[in-house]
């Protein structure tokens, strides 16, 4: 029996639907907001009303929604194969040629002709999980079981599964969870903005979270380090760039302990930045790197894990005594993903979405700062390509951060909806992050900040009361 008939959706949804990073209480209370459709930089909600998306759902929508190209490459590769898994040597054309496509463009576009191979997920935290064990076998495989711990970064984000959860560096991810396990560390968090000491520059600054890292391999012992993970933009976290020369320091400290190197570059990847891959844009020299999101512009779940000669000279050398490589997913380079990663790469190339982002990155900033320069409670406003952060301060000068548990970015955020822009409340600092699909346009942007300004200013009142001590 359909017993949910008579109930309106937000009924069924309170009734049956468990969602992911979400309140319970709020959704019961609340219900859902339920989108309908979408074309471009803008989607529809169930009431009507339309809303620029500063966020391209989840730093994702590269390309933007609606895009007829993607349907139809996902509608043809449905049609004609639906479904061929990898194992066993098994494998279609369409994932084939998106591994020689996505390693070319990849050694080529992030200055990494030392990537050998690319290894295919679903999403971003098994894309880390993949690079977890691969470090594990690697190291095994070389007779080295104790070089097994794995350094992430405070404030990091990595994914939500039991060992993507675990690098992920932020509290309130791991609580009740009984995370991070054992074997993952985490370091200082290189926040220039919001965790330099008085009268500390960028560099001294820089040259500390390098100190807290050797500290760290010293404490710990390096025979039993074996790699370190972070997102060349920590997006989650709060957009924290990194640091001046930040990744030239550190890349030198794990040379010398001969501890691999994992780039997480699940938002940065695919035009983010401004750059095909954050990796040539920072000049990392990577062991792994994760992708996901941009491959396919999130149409389909689908990730990627490229790993370098290093790795794979181990991989080849030991296979066989080893045996198969047991490790990899049902729909481990599905031919519906790889026939719209394709078809998303190929979007990027005609529209030149990466040289869009990167010629709109300049506006976007000075968008955000010169609506908000006044705002009272507006501390940083920072960027790099098409993906931005506002950050708030209780008070700007003497500066004080609010307390903990007051989240005046949710209160604008809110009212951002109001005024018809979707923008993410972070959870680990009070920031509001923009990263639109990289199609935007300069008017789309005047009119999602001059909107963004609006709902800030409107919740000057409520910023007020929680700014109090
Ligand atoms: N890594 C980074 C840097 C991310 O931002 C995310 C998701 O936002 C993930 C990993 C996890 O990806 P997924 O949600 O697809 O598991």
């Amino acid at each position: 029996m359909n017993y949910a008939t008579n109930l309106d959706l937000s009924q069924m949804d309170k009734l049956s639907l468990f969602h992911p990073l979400t309140s319970v209480a709020d959704n019961l209370r609340d219900g859902p907001a339920i989108y309908t459709e979408a074309a471009g930089t803008r989607v529809r909600n169930v009431g009507g009303q339309e809303l620029i998306d500063m966020g391209a759902g989840l730093w994702c929508v590269n390309v933007g929604y609606g895009r007829p190209q993607l349907a139809d490459a996902a509608a043809s590769a449905m049609r004609e194969l639906s479904f061929q898994h990898l194992f066993g040597g098994a494998a279609s054309e369409a994932t084939i040629r998106l591994a020689d496509r996505l390693m070319t463009l990849f050694r080529e576009k992030a200055n990494a002709p030392h990537m050998a191979r690319v290894f295919f997920g679903t999403s971003g935290s098994d894309a880390n999980d993949t690079a977890l064990k691969l470090v594990r076998y690697y190291n095994n495989q070389l007779g080295r079981p104790a070089k097994k711990k794995i350094i992430s970064r405070l404030g990091s984000y990595h994914g939500v599964t039991y060992a993507s959860g675990s690098l992920t560096g932020i509290a309130s991810y791991h609580k009740a969870f009984d995370l991070p396990v054992d074997g993952i560390l985490h370091t200082s968090c290189p926040h220039y903005y919001g965790f330099a000491q008085p009268g500390e520059s960028e560099a001294a600054f820089s040259d500390r979270m390098v100190a807290d890292l050797e500290a760290l391999i010293a404490r710990e012992g390096a025979d039993t380090i074996a790699a370190f993970i972070a997102e060349p933009v920590m997006g989650t976290g709060g957009v924290f760039l990194p640091p001046a020369d930040y990744f030239t320091k550190v890349q030198a400290v794990l040379a010398r302990h001969d501890i691999l190197f994992v780039v997480d570059e699940v938002i940065t990847g695919f035009g983010r930045t401004g750059e095909w891959f954050a990796t040539g844009l920072y000049g990392l020299k990577p062991d792994i790197v994760s992708l996901a999101k941009g491959l396919t512009s999130a149409y389909f779940p689908m990730s990627a894990s490229i790993i370098s000669d290093r790795i794979w000279s181990v991989l080849e050398e030991t296979s066989p005594a080893v045996g198969a490589f047991m490790h990899g997913f049902t729909y481990s380079g599905h031919p519906v993903g790889s026939a719209v990663a394709m078809a998303t790469l190929d979007l990027m190339e005609e529209e030149d979405l990466v040289g869009n982002a990167a010629r709109l990155a300049p506006y976007l900033l000075e968008a955000l700062r010169s609506r908000l320069a006044d705002h009272p409670y507006v501390g940083d406003i920072r960027g790099v390509g098409l993906m931005a952060g506002v950050e708030f301060l209780a008070q700007r000068d003497p500066r004080r951060p609010f307390s903990d548990g007051r989240a005046p970015h949710r209160v604008v955020a809110k009212k951002a909806v109001e005024a018809g822009v979707l923008v993410r409340a972070l959870p680990f600092s009070p920031v509001n992050s923009f990263s639109p699909p990289l199609c935007i346009t300069r008017d789309e942007i005047d009119i999602a900040a001059d909107r963004y300004a609006a709902a800030a200013k409107a919740a000057i009142p409520d910023l007020e009361q929680l700014s109090q001590a």
